[in-house]
């Protein structure tokens, strides 16, 4: 496609389908989010009441502080290594990293150790990340922007934090037809408009399929997600450090479609206006587990829910702190916040935390 074209997304996504054939899922997922024109992260600040969704961190400053520590936890049990690398894959508008930078930033030795990288494809984004930053760069804080994990600095431990990064990384779905399994594949309808279809048929290979499929069952996977994480977990075994992933999604590798689209906080279809809403899946934490097992023997995972490690981190305590001397109206937001974050009814138990971590270290926040 020439640079010069100037018709929209959606228009050069229908003629390349119309010039070349059908397009998988994954391809058509990484030219909505991140065609470098119009992909949707690309341009404009999806987060927040005017946005499209709202993350954990922009609900309340507690879960970027708490994640803070657990960090720090993690760093002293390492036995202080200085310098030490705080990485955030897709850190949105900045505001999980200021929250942990400020926390870590209260033990003087971390501090000092501390360089800042963060992983973002949108220049966009980028800019707002910095203007988060600023008040720790003007301290001397060094901060690195990364447009890919490629570049990431060896040499020092890995301390990773990625909270709703994975789900937004493109995914295949393969549909299963006649006693077979297909590609999920997108191509024009009748009245010209995208549509999935029925693509080739895919050979299960090595994979086991999680439960028996009745037609019409979907199957999604996820390649990027497990390359992704078994490179930080290979680079994690040579530098030491542990990482931190928290996002929505299943524990045990499950059949169904988790494909979808949101707009103005409402559902949208995934295929309407590619570019123009947001488009996630959910994750499979079973598949990221065993791609670190692969990639890194030497570390382990643990997974729980949003809801409990947060309140085995200290929610409540540090609820109870911020709410103290506010008037009433502060201290029902905070009441809300913590409702939102970790009630198992809003995002307590459909979010799930891995973390990776050096095999015989133990984490707080598992422990259910
Ligand atoms: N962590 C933030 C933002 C989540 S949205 C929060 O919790 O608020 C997803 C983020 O990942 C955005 O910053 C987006 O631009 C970034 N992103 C998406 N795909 C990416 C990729 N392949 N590489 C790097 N960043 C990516």
């Amino acid at each position: 496609m020439p640079s010069s074209d100037t018709s929209s997304l959606e228009e050069r996504i229908k003629r390349s389908i119309a010039l070349q054939g059908p397009m998988d899922l994954a391809t058509f997922m990484a030219m909505a989010l991140g065609d470098p024109k119009e992909g949707y992260y690309m341009s404009g600040d999806p987060f927040g009441k005017a946005g499209d969704f709202t993350t954990a961190p922009e609900v309340s400053q507690m879960f970027g502080e708490l994640i803070g520590i657990w960090i720090l936890d993690q760093w002293q049990k390492a036995e202080c290594p200085s310098p030490f690398h705080l990485i955030e894959l897709g850190p949105g508008r900045g505001t999980l990293m200021a929250d942990m930078v400020r926390t870590l930033s209260q033990h003087p030795k971390a501090k000092e150790a501390l360089s800042l990288h963060m992983v973002e494809t949108s220049p966009s984004l980028q800019s707002k990340q910095q203007q988060a930053l600023k008040g720790f760069t003007q301290q001397g804080i060094k901060a690195r922007w990364h447009e890919t994990i490629e570049s990431l600095p060896k040499g020092a431990p890995h301390f990773i934090v990625a909270n709703e990064f994975f789900d937004a990384l493109p995914i295949h779905q393969w549909i299963f037809h006649k006693d077979k399994w297909h590609e999920r594949i997108i191509g024009l309808g009748k009245d010209k408009n995208l549509a999935f279809g029925l693509g080739p048929v895919r050979d299960l290979g090595d994979k086991t399929c999680p439960e028996a499929p009745k037609d019409g069952a979907i199957w999604e996977h996820a390649p990027l997600a497990s390359a992704l994480c078994q490179t930080l977990a290979r680079s994690m075994a040579e530098t030491g450090g542990a990482a931190l992933f928290i996002d929505y999604g299943y524990k045990k590798s499950a059949l169904g479609d988790t494909l979808q689209a949101l707009k103005a906080h409402q559902f949208a279809d995934p295929l309407h206006a590619p570019g123009k809403q947001d488009m996630t899946a959910h994750v499979n934490f079973e598949s990221l587990e065993k791609a670190v097992q692969t990639a890194a023997p030497s570390l382990s995972s643990v997974l729980t829910t949003q809801g409990s490690f947060l309140l085995e981190m200290g929610l409540l305590q540090r609820a109870g702190q911020l709410g103290t001397g506010k008037n009433h109206e502060e201290q029902e937001s905070i009441r809300d916040a913590v409702e939102r974050l970790a009630a198992p009814d809003q995002m307590g138990e459909l979010f799930k935390v891995m973390a990776i971590l050096p095999q015989g270290i133990d984490a707080p926040g598992f422990s259910n």
